[in-house]
């Protein structure tokens, strides 16, 4: 049975109205297992309108009853974790364990909203001139949105909706259509938290529901994350617009193994950080770049030796390392890429090609690749694959394996492996990428810092998440207060100063 969709609008579901609609597959059997509504410009604009209505009031709560409803919330999704770590999988592809991760990562930034009553504190300059008073508060932009990609449908909507909320905003998530399942019923539980209706609206939809969120004057700011060439349409409409933008986009993370490193535990960080979730995660190590010829043989048959004992299953098997890729779109591109590898010139090593899951032959199923000899000027280096295929590029020395992510268009993440100090700490500041790992695969940093690459894979000014996320959804108001307490002195024509 196909299940039907719907938004969520005004605390409830609403049926799509436009007649669009968008398949999403169980990525393991290729069925299609649900259909979601795409809205139209009048559904996006309701969604608005109720937005806009439900959040004066939202942002004069005070931020310790905001926060209660977000702890609420906490308890709520924790009742039902599995149930939503399964439904998440099914949609998505990744593993049940893996879809638990997304959550959690999700529900961090949750815990770290919840202090919003002490990160909304503002400053205050006593006595900055005679009988004066400063101070500046943080307030609410009003309607914010969200638009979010499939591969992280409760982290990334998250990552967004709790701080944007907590600072007394209403939230528009447009999530993804490929997988909007759990984003729904994170709405739902809102509201069951205590959430006021409206305050958080999911319309589900594709470009029509994007562009109209993009132009309507109603919505402040956007936050997006997804592939480069939209995140950079985003933001760049947005903010000719006026609109305050984030964009987050696309990757290409390498990880330098250094000569001294345990390679043992290099293999294995790659083999985690490579295949992980098929290679569907923004954070995934894509490029591998061991240092002199002994290290890359060695750490190129270690990986082979790894791979071979990969398992790729159904989400839901729990013995599988890794699932299905998320569509038939996805697993044509990836396909396509390491056809177009072995064209170019580099050695597939490993082709993930020939993967058979019995029993889901109609899956969308690749298994783990590996590309050796890869060079800078190839397609499969410059380009995302978004897919388990990891590309070993060889580097003669240290100086040319740092220019390599130094240089390359992407600048999400990056990861040395070595156990010299003096090789890692140049290394974390000469790297040209916002987040670097230290021996440690996937750098995505904790609730409390925040997330943001550099280069193309970012546009915008703050992070996602810690601190930066309540500079992105407030404004600076700033109050200069004088009680002159009977003091007549008369006009003034000089800029007033302090003295
Ligand atoms: P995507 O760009 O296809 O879609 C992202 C969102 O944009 C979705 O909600 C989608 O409906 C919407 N969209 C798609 N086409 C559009 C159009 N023409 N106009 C307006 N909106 C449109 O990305 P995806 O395939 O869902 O996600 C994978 C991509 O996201 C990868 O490139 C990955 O690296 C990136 N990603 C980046 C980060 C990060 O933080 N930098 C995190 C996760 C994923």
């Amino acid at each position: 049975m196909v299940r039907e969709l719907t938004h969520f609008i005004g605390g409830k579901q609403v049926p799509g109205a436009s007649g669009a609609h968008g398949d999403v597959h169980d990525p393991g059997t290729g069925r299609v297992q649900a259909r979601v509504p795409l809205a139209n410009r009048a559904e996006t604009e309701a969604a608005i309108a109720d937005a806009e209505a439900a959040q004066e009031e939202w942002a004069r709560w005070n931020p310790q009853r905001r926060a209660r409803v977000l702890l609420c919330f906490l308890r709520l999704v924790e009742a039902e974790r599995e149930p939503l770590a399964r439904l998440l999988s099914s949609e998505h592809g990744k593993t049940v364990a893996d879809a638990d991760g997304d959550l959690q990562r999700g529900l961090e930034v949750v815990e770290f909203a919840a202090g919003i009553p002490h990160l909304l504190k503002g400053e205050f300059t006593d006595s900055a001139g005679t009988g004066i008073d400063v101070y500046s508060m943080r307030q609410p932009l009003g309607v914010v949105a969200g638009i979010t990609p499939f591969n992280f449908p409760a982290m990334i909507p998250l990552w967004q909706a709790a701080p944007a909320l907590a600072c007394g905003n209403a939230f528009v998530l447009k999530p993804s259509e490929r997988d909007p399942s759990v984003p729904l019923r994170l709405a739902e539980l809102f509201v069951e938290a205590g959430l006021p209706p409206g305050v958080l609206n999911v319309v589900n939809g594709g470009k029509e529901a994007v562009d109209t969120l993009l132009e309507d004057p109603r919505v402040a700011a956007l936050g997006f994350v997804g592939s480069t060439a939209i995140a950079e349409y985003v933001y760049t409409t947005a903010t000719a617009r006026g609109k305050r933008a984030q964009c987050f986009g696309g990757a290409k993370n390498h990880m330098i193994i250094m000569p001294d490193a345990d390679l043992d535990q290099a293999a294995d960080a790659l083999i985690g950080a490579g295949y992980g979730s098929a290679g569907e995660r923004c954070m995934a190590i894509s490029v591998a770049v061991p240092v002199g010829q002994e290290t890359a043989d060695a750490l190129v048959a270690k990986l082979v030796e790894r791979i071979g004992g990969l398992r790729v299953g159904p989400s839901h098997d729990p013995d599988a390392d890794f699932g299905p890729l998320v569509g038939p779109d996805a697993l044509e591109r990836v396909r396509g890429y390491l056809d177009l590898g072995v064209a170019e010139g580099a050695q597939l090593v490993v082709d993930g090609r020939q993967v058979n899951v019995a029993g889901h032959e109609g899956g969308f199923f690749i298994g783990a690749s590996l590309f050796d000899h890869v060079t800078p000027g190839m397609r499969v280096y410059r380009e995302e694959i978004f897919g388990p295929v990891l590309s070993v590029v060889r580097a003669a020395d240290y100086e040319q394996a740092l220019r390599l992510p130094s240089e390359h268009e992407y600048g999400n993440g990056v990861a040395i492996f070595t156990r010299d100090g003096d090789t890692a700490r140049d290394f974390t500041r000469r790297v040209n990428t916002g987040m670097v790992g230290v021996n440690v695969p996937i750098p995505v940093p904790v609730a409390y810092h925040s997330f943001g690459g550099w280069k193309r894979s970012m546009f915008g000014d703050l992070n996602q998440f810690g601190t930066d996320s309540i500079r992105f959804y407030t404004r600076t108001k700033t109050v200069t207060s004088r009680w002159p307490s009977g003091v007549r002195e008369g006009a003034s024509f000089v800029i007033p100063t302090m003295g």
